[in-house]
């Protein structure tokens, strides 16, 4: 495709023992491969010891290599996942090297089994687990939505494991029509799998030390589920030639055989790594601010995948340049099994089949839409089961910018009163309004949920930015991504950010909109 692709760098594998390790212990995936070949060369001089993050550099324009070496020790992990289609079936193995960032001794690591969500639908077995090389025991818990893997000696704060997993993953197939919503399986030709690996649980400090706790919950349909510290990828994926796929991070390798296609993709920073795919996919691209923006479509809908690819470039140079620079070289934007929603992953967002058909009208604010979860979720992270208003009502408000950037001020106007304020005031009327700051599973319903967090959360943002006014509200949200990316952001830690503001109106409208103010 273009140079990027060979920039593995070689070197890289002289001392990266998970990868090594992983060519040993589960098969050779390309990656893997490369990397044999290498364990052969001679010794390093230590003077010109390689780079440890020269791998997933190639994920990130230049000018954001540098987040690599800034944001500290973080999971990595070393992927290789086959992909059968028509069996229905992944098969998996992954080395995850693991820093212990909090400030607890940790007796064992949980991962979190997504794919087991009840909405989810799929099947995963984990077939052996290794620590540092020795077999494991493992359990699972939370309703099979979780493995916990005990480990031999505590892992002290600082201190890094390497844990070896291999799965196997059933995944469900679902009706053809274009109305059903499913985040996961095969549907209409295409087949979701995010989170098709365990994923390590965010682990979270408590107020005293040893008091830090796994985070266990499981999210719904009418949320997100998905909580992941930002993490390095390297993923090996094999599936049919014939089908393409759509993932975070940017491809560097590739190789054919038997009809068979071999990819080797990286990221950077990321809170997952999605794999998502169709045989019947076409792809035009367009480069916006150093970016490639990939728009994929379905046989038909040419044109409004085409207009997909316009409103994701003009939403990446909107947000760029009000938040801050999108930091990748790859961005995607593809239809999914979701009827006329859209869901956010890293470097990528899904939108329902239907957004490019019957539903065509709410495409371009549902780019809009989730085109700013690659800043408010992707950069900036939270728990989107207990506190999903922090990046959902973000997003939405992002929406208001995109609308003024690209038809002015009447225009967004319009959003204003259509989308956010005539919803709310519906629910009002039916005495349903409620706080914006609760727990998904705390609204009565999706309606509820869906207007107060999104709607009333964007009229906050809004009536915020009217507040402190223009400049002043642009340079809190670009210090707020500054001080908190790659990292998960509480309500209250986002509070001491407003706190900041030298406009005490602004702690009224939160109890106004928000909830109440905790004690400080
Ligand atoms: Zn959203």
């Amino acid at each position: 495709m273009d140079d990027r692709r060979k920039v593995v760098t070689f070197p890289f594998a002289l001392y990266f023992s998970p990868v090594l390790y992983l060519s040993c212990w589960a098969g050779v995936g390309l990656l893997g491969l490369m990397l044999l070949l290498l364990g052969g060369c001679t010794s390093v001089d230590a003077s010109t010891r390689p780079d440890p993050n020269a791998l997933y550099r190639p994920a990130l324009k230049s000018e954001f290599q540098n987040d690599l070496d800034l944001f500290g020790p973080a999971p990595r992990y070393t992927i290789s996942a086959t992909l059968l289609p028509d069996e229905l079936k992944l098969i998996g193995s992954a080395v995850i090297e693991i820093p212990n960032t909090s400030r607890d001794p940790w007796t064992y690591l949980i991962f979190r089994l997504y794919p087991m969500l009840r909405h989810y639908g799929g099947s995963m077995v984990v077939q052996g687990a290794l620590l540092d090389g020795k077999p494991a025991t493992y359990v699972y818990v939370n309703e099979n939505t979780a493995l916990r893997l005990d480990l031999a000696k505590p892992l002290m704060p600082g201190q890094s494991v390497t844990v070896a997993l291999t799965w196997r993953l059933e995944i469900p197939r679902w009706s053809d029509q274009s109305a059903v919503y499913v985040l996961f399986g095969r549907s209409q030709q295409m087949i979701s799998l995010p989170l098709f690996y365990p994923s390590l649980a965010v682990y979270t400090n408590g107020p005293t030390i040893g008091s830090g706790q796994w985070w266990l919950l499981n999210g719904t349909e009418r949320g997100d589920a998905a909580f992941n510290v930002a993490s390095l990828f390297a993923v090996t994926l094999t599936l049919p030639s014939d089908w393409t796929p759509v993932t975070s991070g940017v491809e560097v390798a590739r190789d054919e055989l038997d009809g068979q296609t071999r990819y080797v993709f990286v990221t950077g920073p990321s809170r997952e790594f999605l794999v998502h795919a169709s045989p019947v996919f076409s792809a035009i691209s367009a480069e916006a601010y150093g970016t490639r923006v990939t728009s994929y479509y379905l046989p038909g809908t040419e044109a409004a995948g085409q207009a997909a690819l316009r409103y994701a470039v003009q939403a990446l140079r909107i947000y760029s340049d009000h938040f801050g620079e999108y930091p990748f070289t790859e961005m995607r934007v593809a239809p999914a099994p979701i009827n006329f929603r859209g869901m956010e992953y890293p470097q990528s967002i899904l939108l329902g089949v239907e957004t490019y058909t019957r539903h065509r009208d709410k495409l371009e604010m549902l780019v809009a839409h989730e085109m700013a979860h690659q800043w408010w979720y992707q950069i900036v992270h939270n728990d989107p089961v207990s506190e999903p208003w922090l990046d959902e009502a973000l997003a939405e408000f992002s929406m208001r910018l995109y609308m003024e950037n690209v038809y002015g001020d009447a225009q967004a106007q319009r959003l204003v009163s259509q989308r956010w304020i005539a919803p709310l005031e519906g629910l009002r009327a039916r005495q349903q309004d409620t706080a914006v700051a609760q727990p998904v599973q705390a609204f009565l319903n999706g309606s509820q949920y869906e207007t107060v967090v999104y709607a009333k959360g964007a009229l906050f943002w809004d009536a915020v930015r009217r507040t402190v006014g223009v400049r002043r509200f642009e340079r809190f949200l670009q210090n707020y991504l500054r001080k908190y990316r790659w990292k998960i952001i509480t309500t209250e830690e986002w509070l001491d950010e407003l706190r900041q503001l030298p406009d005490p109106a602004v702690l009224t409208l939160f109890e106004e909109w928000i909830g109440e103010l905790p004690p400080k």
